[in-house]
């Protein structure tokens, strides 16, 4: 069983004060380093209220929070939701709203040429709130390899392509993998870097096995700028000995993120407890949900938060990197990742599982966890989404 439900219960009267009002749970909102039980207030869409008891008279509709987590909306900084388009998309409300992720942002799967559709028929389409890291291969993921051919790191088209879909695009992607060849892959990270630069948006980087070592690409990054698949199992941000790169460090200094992007093949248990253990945690972490991946290892957000969570982060650490540190990162138009009076009402609620729970990383490692984080329901825009 994936999760318990939460009944919505409808109650007369008139004139109340809130729309809804999510009650009695643990609330941790690290934005304000916030965590402890308290009742939030949403009406018109957004938060009107944190209190320790708001009136059930002055509420319209209760979510009975009471033993649960309660956070802001998730914020999933690489999914592939493209669904239909890309190879690996999945449609984001399944994946993503109904999990306690309520913005997610496409990590490449769009470029320039496939864009429109991407706004066609995902942003404009998804109750999940969906931004884009346009893919500096104009092709986007339509080919798993993108970069093939240098012809498609189209710096003009991307460059415009953003300029006419700022509300969308938060930033540039680029993968750095065999795909490119000949040494090519350094030149392609220099293309879009420049790219992001001129844009003023952050470039997310894809780490893992390219014709050049992790070590050269971190040296190309700059501050704002994310590294995804951090703690993969080879071309990791670790070297042949287990240690921390030179690079990541000195990257960490400079104001480079670090991020998971646990997918199908890049989030190993081995290198995340080497790192741990010499004190480099994650920024952000993110799922890289895909079609496939969604039947395992990754499932959703919330099992690889649990993740962490087993390998020692607390819970307001883990909940930060996927609520306040990506809002910090991404210029995103309205406060997200926060429950501070005036956001949107996105909240996700979570119930923390106690138990024997087998976690599964890409490579097939398992380690048994004593809890985890399921998901249960998700508010977003003050609509409740039952799952
Ligand atoms: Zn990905």
């Amino acid at each position: 069983m994936r999760a318990l439900g939460v009944s919505p219960v409808l109650l007369a009267g008139s004139a109340p004060r809130y729309d809804l009002v999510v009650q009695g749970g643990r609330v941790i909102d690290p934005s304000r380093s916030v965590s402890e039980r308290l009742d939030i207030g949403i009406a018109g869409g957004v938060i009107t209220r944190l209190a320790s008891d708001i009136p059930e008279s002055d509420a319209r509709q209760i979510l009975d929070a009471r033993e649960k987590i309660v956070t802001p909306g998730l914020i999933d900084v690489h999914v592939h939701v493209y669904d239909g388009v890309a190879g690996v998309g999945i449609w984001p409300d399944k994946a993503c709203l109904a999990q306690g992720s309520t913005t997610v942002l496409d990590a490449g799967s769009a470029g320039a040429t496939t864009l429109a559709g991407f706004r066609s028929y995902v942003v404009e389409r998804a109750e999940t709130r969906v931004g884009v890291l346009l893919n500096l291969s104009t092709l986007g993921l339509t080919s798993m390899r993108e970069l093939s051919s240098l012809a498609y790191a189209d710096v003009d088209r991307a460059a415009r392509a953003i300029e006419e879909n700022r509300d969308i695009v938060f930033g540039i992607k680029v993968r750095m993998t065999r795909d490119i060849e000949g040494g090519k892959d350094l030149e392609a990270l220099r293309l879009a870097r420049q790219l992001a630069e001129n844009a003023s948006v952050p470039l997310m980087v894809h780490i893992g096995v390219a014709s050049s070592p992790v070590g050269r690409f971190l040296d190309e990054l700059r501050s704002g700028d994310v590294v995804t698949h951090s703690f993969r199992a080879r071309g990791s941000i670790l070297d042949a000995s287990g240690l921390v790169l030179p690079e990541a460090l000195e990257a960490r200094q400079r104001g480079v993120h670090f991020d998971i992007g646990h997918g199908a093949g890049n989030f190993s248990f081995d290198t995340a407890e080497r790192a741990l253990e010499q004190d480099f945690l994650p920024d952000t972490i993110s799922s890289d949900i895909h079609s496939g991946n969604f039947d395992g290892p990754v499932f959703d957000l919330a099992t690889t938060l649990s993740k962490f969570l087993h390998l020692g982060m607390s819970l307001e650490q883990t909940i930060a990197c996927a609520t306040s540190t990506p809002a910090e990162i991404f210029s995103f138009p309205e406060p997200l990742g926060t429950l501070r009076e005036g956001a949107a009402a996105d909240v996700a609620i979570f119930e923390l599982a106690e138990g024997h729970f087998e976690l599964t990383d890409s490579g097939g490692a398992t380690r048994s966890a004593a809890r985890k984080l399921v998901p249960v329901t998700t508010v977003k825009g003050g609509v409740v989404y039952p799952r």
